[in-house]
């Protein structure tokens, strides 16, 4: 869900008392939860653990000004998508031109007109939740509402990157529903569609930890991936989500068991230059074919 605009949380960043104070008095019409910095370093600092929506900065400040902030700010990776709108006084043109090829949002000059400037910040604000819910509906699957391939991707590469970084295991787990293309054929592609939506919120529930990402990789195919997990710890998270999956009770009246299973191919490393993530989801896969291979209904952990 995305905050309503009248609860957006705004930084307000300027080295002098008076100028937060008027700022503040106008902002705070419109109910916005501020955050107020004296300076650069409290900026970038603020940006970080306040996780604001936007961010007013004052051009020039005492030790680190408004463009060198706006400079951390636009390079650091949690806070280069936070809207930037500089407040300077009009004699600052080339400044304003390089802030805003610096990736600053807009500008205002000082003195401001207050109606001007809340239009300005709602304006952002907007554009920014628009930006959101596009991001999120880009990394979600239609169907089951969670991760989609896309946002695997994306999201095994960055944890390969932290695991290179600190020499960590990461675990990937793929499963994979046994007999699928018989329960559509036997039940209608509706009701298996139902299936993929329950398979999804049993293994969100099963793996429920931040640092990990459930995601569906195709089809009838999902992906879990847990990061800084050595195999044990991998293990029993694949054991929870095939005994929990078989736990549902599905019938399935034309599989071994006369209900719904699942398959499991598990795979850890830790990274290393000489490897790639696509090795680790090549291994996992080519132990989800064992497993396969094997009657189904079981986990994986080597290749044979
Ligand atoms: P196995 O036990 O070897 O995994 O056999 P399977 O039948 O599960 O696997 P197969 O790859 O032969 O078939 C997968 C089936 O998954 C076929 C396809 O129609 C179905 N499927 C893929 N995406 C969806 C979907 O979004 N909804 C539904 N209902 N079915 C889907
Ligand atoms: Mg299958
Ligand atoms: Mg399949």
């Amino acid at each position: 869900m995305q905050t309503p605009l009248q609860n957006a949380r705004i930084l307000i960043a300027d080295d002098t008392p008076y100028n937060l104070k008027v700022l503040a008095a106008v902002l705070s019409q419109q109910n916005y939860h501020l955050i107020l910095a004296n300076n650069g370093f409290e900026t970038l600092k603020l940006a970080v653990t306040e996780t604001p929506d936007l961010i007013l900065l004052d051009i020039m400040m005492p030790g680190m000004d408004g463009i060198e902030a706006c400079q951390h700010l636009k390079q650091d990776p949690n806070t280069w998508d936070i809207p930037i709108i500089f407040l300077t006084a009009k004699s600052e043109d080339d400044d304003i031109i390089r802030g805003l090829e610096l990736g600053a949002a807009d500008y205002i000059t000082k003195p401001f007109n207050p109606k001007i400037l809340l239009a300005r910040v709602r304006t952002h604000l907007s554009l920014r939740q628009k930006t959101k819910e596009l991001q999120e509906f880009a990394h979600k699957d239609g169907l089951t509402l969670i991760a989609n391939r896309r946002r695997f991707d994306h999201f095994l590469e960055t944890e390969w990157k932290r695991c290179l970084r600190t020499q960590s295991p990461l675990s990937l787990v793929m499963v994979d529903i046994d007999f699928f293309k018989n329960y559509n054929d036997t039940y209608g592609h509706l009701q298996g569609d139902e299936i993929l939506k329950l398979t999804a919120k049993t293994l969100e529930k099963v793996v429920k930890n931040t640092p990990y990402l459930v995601a569906r990789y195709g089809g009838e195919e999902f992906a879990i991936v847990l990061s800084n997990t050595p195999l044990e710890s991998a293990i029993g998270i694949a054991a929870k989500a095939h005994f929990e999956i078989a736990n549902l009770n599905i019938a399935h009246k034309n599989s071994k068991l006369k209900k719904l299973t699942a398959s499991f191919g598990i795979a850890t490393v830790i990274p290393s230059e000489q490897t790639t993530s696509k090795d680790l989801i090549n291994t996992a896969d080519t132990r989800l074919f064992k497993a396969k291979e094997n009657g189904r209904n079981c986990i994986k952990v080597f290749d044979v």
